[in-house]
């Protein structure tokens, strides 16, 4: 594929956390040498469309990775690419262009009602107050959950939020969709809508997950990520009936593939 089929594209990223050491202002240089590097050369490309699933077991990098991606980390070293244009430095290319949906709904849901919640984004950036919850409000009726409106966002229940968060971003439009463990502590049922959502979601998107199951529901590509590196990537299912790479990379192997 062309490099301009891509809509986004990582090269050769290695993140340290900073251990306290702190690197040299602008010099790009990973910071301080007992530092912990959560990304060791990480390399993938996301197509126009594609949902693809980033697959790794807890501690594997998957959301110091899409934090890169949502532009919420300043890139130490490696490239990202939106469209084959590396953004080098310009983190807000990023943030406008990819939206992320994290692991913890509570990080994401504050105002006192969800309507507000959902209306957030779009008021940051401009948007009057009014249009913006009409806008919201409409978002959550097209996922079904109009009812959640006027309800506190710290009254809903796990599932509920996720999707309450989920509409928050998508009420943004962005072009790039990332999801980090987005069924992490729901029952099944709440699982199920999620995954359902997801499968009705057009554009491209990036679903960080050690739920194999749910990747393979929704995503056609996997990549694997472990101890901070790429060691296998591939479409689904045929990726994850390699039962030894599942095992050496701390993944569980889904009940049916
Ligand atoms: P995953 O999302 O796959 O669970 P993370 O990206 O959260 O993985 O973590 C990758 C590595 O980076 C882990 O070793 C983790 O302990 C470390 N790490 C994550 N966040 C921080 C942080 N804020 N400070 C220091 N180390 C961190």
């Amino acid at each position: 594929m062309p490099e301009r089929d891509y809509v986004l594209e990582v090269r050769g990223l290695r993140y340290a956390y900073p251990d306290g050491t702190v690197a040299p202002a602008g010099t790009g240089a990973l910071s301080g040498t007992g530092g912990r590097e959560a990304l060791k050369g990480v390399s993938l490309v996301l197509g126009a469309g594609e949902k693809l699933a980033l697959v790794g077991p807890n501690g594997s990098g998957k959301s110091t990775l899409l934090l890169h991606l949502a532009g919420a980390i300043l890139i130490q070293s490696g490239e990202v690419l939106l469209h084959g244009e590396p953004v080098g430095g310009d983190m807000t290319r990023l943030r406008g262009a990819v939206g992320l949906i994290f692991q913890e709904p509570d990080d994401q849901l504050f105002m006192p009602r969800v309507v507000e919640d959902v209306a957030f984004g779009l008021v940051t950036r401009g948007v009057p107050v009014a249009e913006a919850q009409a806008r919201a409000l409409e978002m959550l009726e097209s996922l079904g959950i109009a009812h959640l409106a006027e309800r506190p966002p710290h009254r809903l229940s796990g599932g509920e939020k996720r999707i309450v968060s989920l509409a928050g971003i998508l009420v943004m439009a962005p072009e790039v969709l990332a999801l980090d463990e987005p069924t992490a502590a729901l029952d099944s049922q709440a699982r199920r809508r999620v995954i359902r959502c997801l499968q009705s979601m057009e554009g491209p998107m990036i679903l960080a997950t050690h739920d194999l199951d749910m990747a393979l529901d929704v995503c056609a590509r996997a990549v694997v990520l472990h101890e901070g590196r790429v060691p296998a990537e591939g479409a689904l299912p045929g990726l994850f009936r390699d039962e030894a790479l599942l095992e050496r990379c701390g993944l569980e192997p889904p009940p049916r593939r």
